[in-house]
């Protein structure tokens, strides 16, 4: 927890540093909207928890600048907390995930986490090198997995169809509970490489009926308001059940995930992960409350 307080930090400072035991005036309600937006909270959301923000100082009379910023954290955990959830691992055998993301986003190191996780819960487990493209991303994902008596399967210069294909097969006929398929990175201006995603995705289905269960996206978190556009496109192309947001260790911008709340007011996609360091204990699941108190508690 504390490492996620750590690493927001630099986001919170330009929030927090605001409440300085001055009056609650019109200035510093316009600089506090300004702050949310610097942090990517985004121009909208931003409007809207002020918003909100003048109805409760309205209505409830709030006075002093803390009494506001508890209303803050409220007005934050109440957007934060629909994305909470977490992956339902016996719900299929074997359950599919596939996985997507622009490079550099840490889908890799994302992957390695998840599985000596679900490993570590007694699930075996079985990866998909479906990043064809660059041998390196195969030879590390090999490497990895004999590292961790972690079952890889790879096909030089395949088609990454054909390898996500035959891995979901190797894991339904072995009884295997958990297959992750790799996918290369691909940004979302690559309409070929976008396109491709489907037919990935068809290859699963063929393989067994429904998979894959989960589409999840990883995102760099440092990326800010660029990660909603990450977002859109890769849900168009792939279906997204999920994020994963990383590097929230050491960014200002942390104030993307109340944006990616409010993208889907109503059912908001869920945050399965985020990221706060490279090690394996740094992913963590997400929670509305720490993640409201690391912001502004
Ligand atoms: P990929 O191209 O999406 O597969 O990205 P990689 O998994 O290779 O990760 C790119 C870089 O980001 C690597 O140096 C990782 O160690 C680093 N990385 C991944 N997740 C995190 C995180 O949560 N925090 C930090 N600080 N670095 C991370």
């Amino acid at each position: 927890l504390s490492r996620l307080k750590n690493g927001l930090e630099r986001t919170r400072v330009n929030i927090v540093g605001l409440f300085t035991g001055g009056v609650v005036d019109e200035d510093f309600l316009e600089e506090l909207e300004f702050a949310l937006i610097s942090a990517d909270v985004g121009v909208q959301t931003s409007s809207r928890i002020l918003q909100r923000l003048r109805n409760a100082i309205k209505l409830r009379g709030l006075k002093t600048q803390d009494e506001v910023r508890l209303a803050l954290r409220d007005e934050i955990v109440a957007m934060l907390r629909p994305a909470e959830a977490d992956l339902d691992l016996d719900r299929e055998k074997p359950l599919v995930i596939m996985m997507v993301g622009v490079n550099g986003a840490g889908k890799t190191t994302s992957i390695g986490k998840l599985a000596k996780l679900f490993a570590e819960r007694g699930k075996s487990v079985l990866l998909a090198a479906g990043d064809t493209f660059r041998a390196a991303a195969r030879e590390q994902l090999a490497v990895w997995g004999e590292r961790n008596r972690i079952e890889v399967i790879s096909q030089e210069g395949g088609d990454p169809a054909a390898v996500v294909f035959d891995a979901v097969s190797a894991g339904r006929a072995r009884g295997i509970d958990i297959v992750i398929a790799d996918t290369a990175g691909r940004l979302p201006t690559q309409t070929n490489l976008m396109q491709e995603l489907s037919r990935i995705r068809r290859s699963q289905d063929k393989a067994l009926p429904g998979a894959p269960h989960e589409s999840i996206l990883v995102v760099d978190g440092t990326n800010g308001q660029n990660v909603l556009t990450q977002v859109e496109a890769f849900d168009a192309a792939a279906n997204l059940t999920g994020l994963i947001i990383t590097k929230l260790d050491g960014t200002a911008k942390g104030g993307v995930l109340l944006a990616i709340t409010q993208m889907r007011r109503e059912k908001p996609l869920p945050i399965l992960f985020i990221g706060v360091g490279e090690k394996l204990e740094h992913l963590q699941s997400f929670r509305a409350v720490p993640f409201a108190n690391a912001l502004v508690g």
